[in-house]
């Protein structure tokens, strides 16, 4: 029994693919299947009811010029918890967001520590910019500031050959991801090219983010070694006008770039179709804005994955990945709402009716 405000949820409350309930109670911010007795002040929400969405690949504290002031990051938050995104993983950011995990009213961060890049190769202001020598020692230095996850640039563009290139030689590459596995941490890369995946795959590497380079040719291997991949669609939709600013400059570049994003949606569905596990995330920070989530769950399915595994892509397939609960008997009340059955059509998940985070209707 409980003296504090149950929340009574129904409709139909998808707990996963196959396990869809008539209702679930909020008690003390947690999630249970039986009516709590004697509750008296009950609220009622009703529609359909999703576990909190997972943005797999956002940025908190990072804005376009690097590290931000913490209002700016908890705007960032918040615009994410209106679109429903409860669970971030964070894939790199140079700002301290400690402080983010005391707030029941923000999502949940998983942290990959700040994003390790070779010298002058990433954005500026972004990453730590080292040099291989220095990459075991900066990767278990991230290892333990994070919550499980290491964040690499795998390529970029190098300068001197005007094109992307990859950062890092396999052997730095081999001894870094081996550290952070010593140390109970996952790896991921970005990496937009075809060149960087066959060295940081064959490492041992546990995830890649965009992979826009992956071709028929590696794919076999990703799916022997289990490597997941976040493609960030809606930021892969900016390549054009990327390469366009940049033509001038370094025309193979651009021309790179423009041929990575056409075969985009080609790319994920080869990979889905394959076998890669694929999961939802935005991008948000740095460049684009926070709360993409319903976009990105929309471009996965123009891609040609079918809806209800996209939908998994950021709920239960999510949450399993990263091993956080979903709606579980017992588990924090993190959960969204909506008017109309999403599984039926992704494009609900635009518009939330209710955002449920730690129990409590936050939106
Ligand atoms: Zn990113």
């Amino acid at each position: 029994m409980s003296d504090h405000a149950v929340l009574h949820v129904k409709g139909r409350v998808v707990v996963g693919p196959e396990d869809v309930r008539d209702e679930l109670w909020v008690v003390d911010g947690r999630i249970s299947y039986d009516r709590p007795g004697g509750a008296r002040d009950v609220r009622t929400v009703e529609g359909w009811a999703l576990p909190g969405l997972v943005d797999a690949h956002c940025h908190v504290g990072l804005g376009a010029h690097g590290p931000v002031e913490p209002d700016v990051a908890e705007k960032q938050a918040l615009a994410d918890r209106e679109a429903g995104t409860l669970l971030i993983r964070d894939a790199g950011s140079p700002s301290d967001t400690r402080w983010v995990d005391a707030r029941d009213d923000l999502p949940k961060i998983i942290r990959a520590g700040r994003h390790i890049a070779r010298t002058r190769r990433y954005l500026r202001g972004y990453a730590h910019e080292i040099e291989p020598a220095d990459l075991v020692a900066y990767v278990a230095r991230e290892a333990r500031r994070g919550d499980g996850w290491v964040k690499l640039v795998g390529d970029w563009i190098d300068r001197e050959v005007g094109d992307l290139a990859p950062s890092w030689p396999r052997d730095a590459v081999e001894a870094a991801i081996a550290e952070a596995h010593r140390l109970g941490a996952r790896v991921t890369a970005h990496c937009f090219a075809e060149n960087s995946l066959r060295d940081l795959v064959e490492s041992g590497i546990d995830c890649v983010e965009h992979a826009t380079g992956l071709t028929d040719e590696l794919i076999p291997l990703f799916v022997e070694r289990g490597v997941t991949i976040v493609p960030t669609l809606v930021n892969i939709a900016t390549f054009p006008g990327l390469a366009a600013g940049g033509e001038a400059k370094f025309p193979r570049w651009a021309a790179h770039l423009r041929r990575l994003h056409a075969r985009r949606y080609d790319t994920v569905r080869a990979a889905y179709d394959a076998g890669i596990p694929v999961f939802v995330g935005t991008d948000a920070g740095g460049t684009l804005p926070h709360g993409l989530v319903a976009a990105e769950v929309a471009e996965l399915v123009t891609a040609g994955i079918p809806p209800l595994e996209a939908l998994s892509a950021t709920t239960w397939g999510a949450r399993a990945w990263l091993g956080r609960p979903g709606l579980d008997e017992g588990a924090p009340a993190d959960l969204v709402v909506y008017d109309t059955d999403p599984r039926a059509d992704v494009r609900v998940l635009a518009a939330p009716r209710r955002v449920v985070l730690n129990g409590t209707v936050v939106s």
